[in-house]
């Protein structure tokens, strides 16, 4: 057998294998629970009948770029296409990060931001959330200048304490330092609250959007970065040619055309969060974080056996486990209001020992 001389620290990556099962009610990976409206797969499936399958995919690619940029007010080359936001984040991390880098961003956040510190050969610097997960910018901005960072993100609205950071708060940060600022907006459509408004002002900002969470396209892996032309331009240079597929580049295109369909289960999604919320409120012990997401952060002394119980009722929720400072923390995502309602019950039976 010969011992293969994989890349230095590949064996000590973690690996993002997911345990997934046919869960009865899956509320663990901020998805959403509806499929594609009717009248946008109608419009889909016509135009992937006649896709150039022997060709690659340039123009259709392009032509969402540009409806993109268009609603933004920008030009296409102010926006690059990417595999969901992931690619373009790893790509981000590429860019600016390397060896003797320093990449800074609030802690806890998004998971794999440390993972992509380390694949780029970085160094991530995690910067505390305040107790209550709320976001404190001058220790940001100190923390960037004492590590003389290259990059710095910010998960806004943030996964997974749902909290949002102010777009003053993070104006201010654009102001205060001189590395580049990425902000993950990947929940952004649940609330508002924008920072793309910001993009012409400080060229050293740039924004991460995706189909994946309020567009309810997870599948088809499709996220865009909206920045500088020069930004664009170098962080093109980092990626494949003809990354995306031209199924996803005309699922994307069309799913964004008929956005509007969307506007109702967004609002529903709203809503729900706001009903789970005060609902979740009031279950003896349990502390509710404010959300502005499409999803709720709760922490609660008895979370792993709450989380063991809704996993023997087939329903899939996030666990934190004893996470560092995500201890006794669950996150559920929004389902449909019954499926809310399903999980909810049986959380409250659980906690007030109706179940045995
Ligand atoms: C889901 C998520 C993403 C990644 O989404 P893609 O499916 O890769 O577009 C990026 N950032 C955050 C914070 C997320 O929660």
């Amino acid at each position: 057998m010969i011992k293969l001389k994989y890349r230095t620290g590949l064996k000590d990556m973690p690996s993002y294998d997911v345990v997934e099962r046919d869960w009865n009610i899956k509320v663990n990976a901020n998805e959403s629970n509806l499929n594609m409206p009717p009248l946008v797969e109608e419009r889909l499936m016509a135009r992937l009948s006649c896709v150039a399958f022997n060709r690659y995919p340039n123009e259709q690619v392009d032509t969402l770029a540009e409806q993109i940029a268009a609603n933004f007010n920008l030009t296409k080359e102010n926006v690059l296409i990417a595999n969901g936001s992931s690619e373009i984040l790893e790509k981000l991390f590429f860019a600016f990060g390397g060896r003797g880098r320093k990449i800074v961003f609030p802690w806890p956040s998004f998971s794999m931001y440390k993972i992509y510190a380390k694949f780029s050969a970085s160094t991530a610097v995690p910067v505390d959330l305040r107790e209550d997960f709320t976001f404190d910018p001058i220790a940001f901005v100190d923390a960037i200048k004492e590590n003389k960072a290259s990059l710095a993100v910010i998960c806004s609205p943030n996964n997974p304490t749902g909290t949002k950071i102010p777009v003053a708060d993070i104006e201010y940060i654009a102001k205060n330092i001189d590395c580049a600022l990425a902000i993950d907006e990947a929940y952004i459509e649940f609330d508002g609250g924008t920072v793309t408004g910001l993009l012409k002002e400080y060229p050293h900002m740039m924004v991460a959007r995706t189909f994946s969470k309020a567009y309810a396209l997870a599948s088809a892996r499709v996220g865009y970065l909206l920045a500088n032309k020069k930004v664009i331009e170098m962080v093109s240079k980092a990626c494949m040619p003809y990354h995306v597929n031209v199924l996803s580049a005309i699922t994307a295109d069309t799913v964004y055309q008929m956005r509007d369909e969307y506007v109702p289960r967004i609002q529903m999604s709203i809503a729900e969060r706001k009903r789970m919320s005060e609902l979740l409120k009031q279950i003896d012990g349990m502390t509710v974080y404010p959300s502005v997401t499409n999803f709720i952060l709760v922490k609660h002394p008895k979370a792993t056996q709450i989380n063991e119980y809704l996993e023997s009722l087939g329903i899939g929720i996030r666990s934190f486990g004893n996470a560092p400072r995500l201890e006794n923390c669950l996150r559920l995502s929004m389902g449909t209001r019954e499926e809310n309602d399903t999980w909810y019950k049986a959380i409250k039976d659980f906690v007030e020992g109706n179940v045995q």
